[in-house]
């Protein structure tokens, strides 16, 4: 029960909320958790303090936020981009660095108490592993992390003693289930939003565009998460994530539909009982219960109301439809490598998809094909996930290319 021993070292080795200021680090500042998370912080100033600031790509917001928040250091991952932030930041004692190694170096400076991953895909993986290595609080908004590698970060994490505290709305509800209790969960039950496309027939799928599936509606997320939400590749990963945050056999892991959103989740205990979590679609409140807990601080988000909703529904996946969700489950129950390849193949496919070269149902086509090519491997060390990585990458866009000629 690694969860168990993870939430008991935090439950009695933390100080009171009010007492330290809990310096944050944040990998990934400009995306959507990033920027949220910096609204949770801008609210509780007596709380936390922003400590670093990663962004690969955009340069500019890293800018405009590292003026306002004032942190130790910046790192931009994108190393053309140096000479900009810099020299923006000259004026300042804000320290700047470059680069992929960069960002996976600053998580040890000891000035760090919470790093959050909220980065895009495989590239959490190494700064995750150095910040564990260095005995920071993890509060995990990256699942790709726990999907690639979960065996071995969980492993570390208990090693060092390090609580990963879930950033993912159903993983923090069911964590949120799990405090105070000390008996085994029978299962945890996921909810799944189903995403825009929910009733759409699988001719309809065939014809959705780029645009029509960046319009989640209900939680408003980064590009990749949204294209993942529409094909229920989200819920794949994040059954993989459930599997390892909390122990759990794939047996132990159900989905449901539930198109409004508002339980986030389930625990089912051996006597029967079931405890959820609920509230209104909003980031900031798992964003805030990773940073403060195991405290709960006030906030003024919006209230759910009762009356707002006269009807929660629910109803079973389709996985006839919706075959990212089976083919998840199947590299879940295949373990070792099995993830990664589906993880690279589905990062490859949904960029793919977002440059138009390929169709929404293609995806599936595509992630299938490569799984079925590549070599498996049952124990892999954190060098042969690397590799995964890299070959799948390249297997994937060759099996694109098959697709369009
Ligand atoms: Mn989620």
């Amino acid at each position: 029960m690694a969860i168990r021993l993870i939430l008991k070292n935090t439950l009695y080795s933390n100080p009171p909320i009010h007492q330290l200021k809990r310096r944050i680090a944040i990998l990934g500042s400009t995306g959507s958790i990033g920027t949220q998370a910096l609204e949770v912080i801008t609210s509780n100033p007596d709380l936390f303090e922003v400590e670093v600031l990663t962004a690969y790509n955009s340069y500019e917001t890293l800018v405009k936020q590292a003026l306002t928040f004032l942190p130790n250091a910046v790192v931009i991952g994108n190393k053309d981009s140096y000479g900009f932030v810099r020299d923006a930041l000259s004026a300042t004692d804000i320290k700047v660095y470059a680069g992929s190694e960069a960002i996976a170096q600053i998580v040890e400076m000891d000035t760090i108490d919470i790093v959050l991953t909220a980065m895009v895909g495989f590239s959490g993986l190494i700064p995750t592993i150095n910040a564990i290595k260095a005995k920071k609080t993890i509060a995990l908004a990256n699942k790709e992390t726990l999907v690639v590698a979960g065996e071995l970060i969980t492993e570390l994490a208990l090693q060092h003693k390090v609580p990963i505290i879930p950033v993912d709305s159903e993983h923090s509800a069911i964590f949120q289930c799990l405090v105070g209790e000390k008996s085994p969960i029978e299962k945890i039950i996921l909810t799944a939003s189903g995403g825009p496309f929910r009733q759409h027939t699988l001719d309809q799928l065939k014809r959705v565009t780029c645009t029509d599936a960046l319009n989640h509606p209900n939680w408003c997320m980064g590009s990749k998460i949204t294209i993942d939400s529409a094909t229920m590749m989200n819920k794949g990963l994040e059954i993989i994530e459930a599997k390892w945050l909390f122990s759990l056999n794939p047996s132990q892991i159900d989905v449901i539909v539930h198109p409004q959103s508002i339980i986030h989740s389930l625990v089912q205990f051996e006597d029967g009982s079931l405890k959820a979590q609920l509230g209104l679609p909003d980031m900031r409140l798992p964003i805030q219960y990773a940073l403060s807990f195991p405290h709960r601080i006030k906030s003024d988000f919006p209230r759910f109301n009762f009356s707002n909703y006269p009807t929660l529904t629910f109803e079973e996946p389709d996985t006839k439809r919706f075959r990212n969700l089976a083919l998840a489950k199947e590299a879940l129950v295949k373990g070792g490598n099995a993830p990664c390849i589906l993880n690279a193949a589905n990062e490859i496919a949904v960029d793919s998809f977002l440059k138009e070269k390929i169709g929404f149902l293609q995806m599936s086509d595509i992630i299938e094909k490569v799984i079925a090519r590549s070599i498996f491997i049952l124990k892999p060390s954190i060098e042969d996930y690397s590799l995964t990585d890299e070959q799948t990458r390249i297997l994937t866009q060759n099996v694109i290319k098959e697709h369009q000629s």
